[in-house]
């Protein structure tokens, strides 16, 4: 008809929607009839009650139906009337000009017409009868889908009660009421996305598929604006005494249509010859001999084609619009696309609303994040297809604006904790997870507890060791483990044995570590008491933790020890170790290159306390950790490089 396939599905949208909200209503209801599954009493007591309350329920979705039917109602009537006024303003300029023109007679305004009333209501009449019973069918399926998930969960409850590691879970002398409670809201967990999935069918057609009120309403009103903008055409002829159709015609039609198509036909189911505009005589035949009126005929479901009124003698194409209905494939196909993706996001939001309903807060957050990628997979879409993005569509009934709160809240936590992808570009990642994926990939570390400390001190930790390990080349994979835990020096680095396999980690202070300004101020009062050397930031104190295991690793490197297999002289270089053998040999040589004695006032002057009290090895991390370093520091520091380079 004159209706583009695009405007009728225009058309079926928002009463479509309103059966898909009576749909979520229903399931709705149904959980709220067994949110109270943990209960202390066995299954099959819990079943028995369950299905007593069929007829309460059934009482419930009666009510809820009726309620949403008084309004479906009108507004499948304004469709009706919708569609009839569009069709009959692309029809009534051209009648209106052959009436002028004295060919047509003259008739009653289109608002006044009893005909295109009278074509309205029939139609009109028809969709109600389809959607009543459909109501009707939506009632006894809600019924059944309640008896199959109370029988469901409990057949799922008494599946997970016998399993030994459940029973081990709840001890030895839990009571069957224990289990049952139990067990039934693990089950309840596992069997709501099936009920979300199956929802409540409105129709099953005679090859017994079931299909679900979006798509069953959706298809009767698409069929139904068809219907109203014939009729409401034939009507408006009628009110000018036309009978006398004439069929387009395109290639590829469907069989029954390729039949009729370009034909012309009388309304009247009269038969005979009229002459064309051209001259040309024509055939005309009776509309009843058309397949108008079957499901897969001529203005069915998907029909291309459209009808303009036939005048004898006169060339039709100067008064009717002739261009093609049968519009644009491709637009209408990605309509199509774009409406299964905001189907899918609709039922991801109906699956967050039923959890929400029961209170599984860790379902519902799982939900939530794959419903984010759902809106971002239609958002991806529409933009890649220059479509607009109907937020109004996406809507479900009972995702309140709390529940879409918490749903973007779950999904921003579990953003921040879950995707690690590493960006290449920079050292700073976004996230502690991509931090930490980072330092696996360019640091070689196995282990780390990123997610302990906030994005900006893990990066920045990520940044003075990829500093570090270019001074220090020995360092490179040498450190396993990177831990934030609360420990009373500010870091610290260890080398632990077991079984012959050498690991070593590096521990930062969780509270002490907190930013860049907090550990500058606590570096400065070190230093101002002159029990530190200055140090750089976190830079600094990575530095003076990384210079003691570099001392380990070359010390493993001295005695051939492979860390992994634990080969070599182990026994002499976990001595070595101990005796600071490198940093004492470094510690004198730098004394004795400068010029100073080997005492305690020298080395407290010339470095720091801490180096003069805490022996060799800390004298060595104090002196290569010190910012702007002094005459002994900067002799420490080269003749360790040239140690390394060894
Ligand atoms: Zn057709
Ligand atoms: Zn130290």
């Amino acid at each position: 008809m004159m209706i583009k396939r695009s405007e009728q599905q225009q058309a079926a949208d928002s009463v479509t929607q309103a059966y898909e909200d009576l749909e979520t209503q229903i399931l709705q209801n149904i959980i709220r009839h067994v949110k109270n599954y943990g209960q202390l009493i066995d299954s099959d007591e819990w079943l028995m009650q369950k299905l007593a309350e069929i007829g309460k329920l059934n009482q419930e979705n009666i009510r809820i139906i009726a309620k949403a039917a008084g309004l479906h109602s009108k507004a499948v009537e304004d469709m009706c009337r919708q569609v009839a006024n569009l069709v009959l303003s692309r029809v009534e300029p051209g009648i209106s000009e052959l009436e002028r023109a004295g060919v047509v007679e003259g008739a009653v305004p289109v608002e006044k017409s009893k005909n295109v009333q009278k074509a309205v209501d029939t139609v009109f009449k028809q969709a109600q009868d389809a959607l009543n019973k459909c109501n009707t069918n939506m009632l006894y399926m809600a019924q059944d889908a309640y008896q199959q998930l109370v029988q469901g969960i409990v057949d799922k409850a008494q599946e997970i009660s016998r399993r030994q590691e459940f029973l081990d879970i709840l001890g030895q002398h839990a009571t069957a009421e224990a289990i049952g409670s139990e067990s039934r809201g693990q089950a309840i967990r596992s069997v709501l996305r099936e009920f979300n999935e199956r929802g409540i069918p409105a129709f099953v057609d005679r090859a017994g598929r079931k299909w679900t009120p979006e798509a069953y309403v959706s298809m009767t009103l698409r069929s139904t604006s068809v219907n109203v903008a014939t009729e409401a055409m034939f009507a408006r002829m009628e009110d000018r005494d036309m009978h006398l159709i004439q069929v387009s015609s395109h290639a590829g039609a469907r069989p029954k249509c390729a039949k009729d198509q370009g034909k012309v036909f009388d309304l009247r189911n009269g038969s005979g010859e009229v002459t064309a505009g051209n001259g040309r005589k024509i055939r005309y035949y009776p509309w009843s001999s058309s397949s108008y009126g079957e499901p897969d005929g001529l203005f069915g479901i998907n029909c291309g084609h459209h009808g303009i009124p036939f005048l004898p003698g006169i060339s039709n194409q100067r008064y009717f619009p002739t261009e093609d209905f049968e519009e644009n494939d491709k637009l209408y196909r990605k309509m199509q696309a774009q409406r299964s993706l905001e189907r899918d996001v609709r039922k991801q939001k109906r699956l967050c609303s039923l959890y929400d309903e029961i209170g599984d807060r860790e379902s519902f957050e799982r939900a939530a994040v794959t419903l984010k990628d759902r809106e971002a997979r239609l958002v991806a879409y529409t933009k890649k297809n220059g479509l607009t993005r109907r937020r109004d569509r996406e809507q479900v009934y009972g995702f309140d604006r709390q529940v879409s709160a918490e749903a973007v809240a779950a999904h921003k936590v579990h953003k921040t904790n879950r995707t690690g992808t590493v960006d290449e570009s920079k050292i700073s990642q976004k996230n502690q997870k991509a931090a930490e994926n980072w330092a696996k990939k360019h640091l070689g570390v196995k282990k780390t507890n990123y997610a302990k400390q906030s994005v900006q001190v893990v990066n920045q930790t990520n940044r003075a060791l990829q500093r570090i390990y270019r001074e220090n080349p020995v360092l490179k994979g040498f450190i396993d483990e990177i831990e934030f835990r609360d420990i009373p020096s500010v870091a610290q680095a260890s080398l632990k044995i077991r079984k012959g396999v050498i690991t070593t980690k590096l521990t930062f202070s969780q509270s002490k570590c907190t930013d860049e300004k907090s550990i500058q101020r606590m570096i400065d009062q070190q230093v101002k008491d002159g029990f530190w050397t200055p140090k750089k930031g976190l830079y600094g104190i990575v530095k003076h933790e990384a210079t003691h295991l570099s001392e380990y690793a070359l010390i493993l490197k001295r005695y051939n020890v492979d860390r992994s297999s634990g080969v070599g002289d182990i026994t002499g270089a976990i001595q070595a170790i101990k005796n600071h053998e490198i940093s004492s040999e470094i510690q004198r040589k730098a004394l004795k290159n400068c010029n100073y004695p080997l005492d305690y006032d020298t080395i407290k002057t010339r470095l720091c306390e801490y180096a003069a009290r805490e022996g060799a090895g800390e004298f060595l991390a104090e002196a290569c950790s010190e910012y702007r370093p002094r005459k002994l520091a900067k002799e420490v520091q080269k003749l360790f490089k040239e140690e390394m380079m060894k």
